[in-house]
């Protein structure tokens, strides 16, 4: 599909042929038309676009729309893929995943992430927002996938000043104009950090002038057990200890009152919805229609591979729909093209890069998929947001651009190697797993 004229470095790119669902809006506007592309920006959209550029990508019987963004994940829990399913948060955590984690070496951790990575990109996903340790090894792996992603180093109450100095030195590197990485600051949630962890990535965060990710009410006993600890609600806790007053993502969000959610308002960033884990880890169904009713801004996320099993964010809409639909017993509560918002731009806003990315617009960063449609499962083609939403997965998206460049075409990846990944991966597997 792609005509490449060798001279030199690639400067622009020409989408032709292309059925453009931009994102732009309350409702659905596809248009066909051709995308100019020049380095990694978005230059002009119209209907006939004629110009000598670098390379020509032939759109026929695609939808090309924005990249998605998975708002909450673990990249380098992909070794926990079905490994000691069918349990409950706590325990699941505190006797499977922390034991094996405590045995996880750097270059466990950057393959681990590697495959997470290449998993998103196949299915779709050109943006993700990671917390996790071992930020090192987690950004190499994201570096050479080509990924665009936030990363925060997870937090608990040990070695938190090393912790810290390793936020700054690299925020310092990547919070920088032009950087596909954002460094955020991330203690792991009110239940396993104290008041002083909490408020040090606060003070974290706004003198490094970057936003916090933190897990919020995800199980009913979490929530009981922070109420015998401070006597209030989680969200409460993290307000009185500053959370709210940087940018704020906040994963999960079940357990959410009445009253939470007029402090939750206000906030700058929002929540990641996690349908699948919740699902999975029985934690609860989050209320999504009601916090966006409240202006409060929601995008999807996979979590770990551990309580989701898959990163393809296609099953994730589906699922986070479905939720919906049968928790309010309203099949209107929520749209397909809600749900494709909350993949796309809503969740870029959870991240603070609206501006950057989540539309098909000139100007924005040239991060976009390309979705064949001539295939039995998505035919006839009455609603497109519906089929991509209710029909579609993500080996449907047959070519992937982060940045302007195309990583992945033809569903094959240009310069990466699935092969050589998924051994290590096993290795490491058969070394921390299996022999228990
Ligand atoms: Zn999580």
């Amino acid at each position: 599909m792609t005509k490449i004229i060798t001279r030199g470095i690639i400067m622009k790119k020409l989408i032709k042929n292309a059925y453009i669902l931009d994102m732009i809006g309350d409702s659905a506007d596809i248009k066909k038309a051709d995308i100019l592309i020049k380095d990694n920006i978005i230059e002009k959209i119209e209907p006939e676009i004629e110009e000598e550029t670098e390379e020509k990508i032939n759109a026929k019987n695609m939808i090309v729309m924005p990249g998605l963004v998975n708002t909450h994940t673990h990249l380098a829990m992909s070794i926990f893929r079905g490994y000691k399913d069918d349990r409950k948060l706590m325990d699941w955590l505190e006797n499977v995943i922390f034991p094996v984690e405590d045995q996880l070496e750097p270059d466990d951790i950057y393959w681990n992430s590697y495959l997470s990575c290449l998993e998103m990109i196949k299915s779709g996903t050109t943006t993700c927002n990671d917390m996790y340790f071992g930020m090192n090894k987690v950004i190499e792996a994201i570096e050479a996938t080509g990924l665009r992603a936030v990363v925060a180093w997870c937090m608990t109450d040990d070695a938190i000043c090393d912790k810290a100095e390793r936020t700054r030195e690299y925020a310092k590197k990547y919070n920088v104009p032009g950087s596909k990485i954002k460094i955020f600051t991330s203690p792991h949630a009110p239940y396993t950090c104290n008041p002083d962890t909490i408020k040090l990535c606060v003070d974290l965060a706004k003198e490094l002038n970057t936003g916090l990710h933190i897990h919020l009410s995800e199980t009913i006993d979490e929530e009981k057990k922070i109420y015998e600890r401070y006597d209030k609600r989680s969200a409460e806790y993290l307000n009185d200890l500053g959370v709210f007053e940087v940018p704020v993502i906040l994963a999960n969000g079940i357990y959410i009152s009445d009253n939470d959610i007029k402090i939750l308002k206000n906030i700058k960033g929002g929540i990641a919805h996690n349908p699948i884990s919740n699902c999975k880890l029985s934690s609860g169904i989050c209320d999504v229609v009601k916090l966006r009713k409240n202006g409060i801004t929601v995008g999807l996320g996979t979590d770990g591979i551990g309580s989701t099993s898959t990163l393809d964010m296609f099953e994730e809409m589906k699922t986070a729909a479905y939720l919906q639909k049968v928790s309010t017993k309203k099949p209107a509560s929520i749209t397909a093209y809600d749900i494709l918002k909350m993949a796309t731009i809503e969740g870029a806003k959870v991240l603070g890069m609206e501006n950057e990315i989540g539309t098909i617009e000139p100007g924005k960063k040239a991060d976009m998929i390309f979705i064949k449609t001539d295939k039995l499962h998505l035919c006839p083609e009455n609603d497109v947001c519906a089929n991509i939403v209710y029909s579609a997965n993500g080996a449907d998206v047959d070519s992937v651009m982060i940045d302007g460049n195309l990583i992945m075409q033809n569903r094959k990846m240009r310069n990466l190697n699935e092969k050589v990944v998924m051994k290590q991966v096993k290795k490491i597997a058969k070394r921390l797993l299996q022999h228990q």
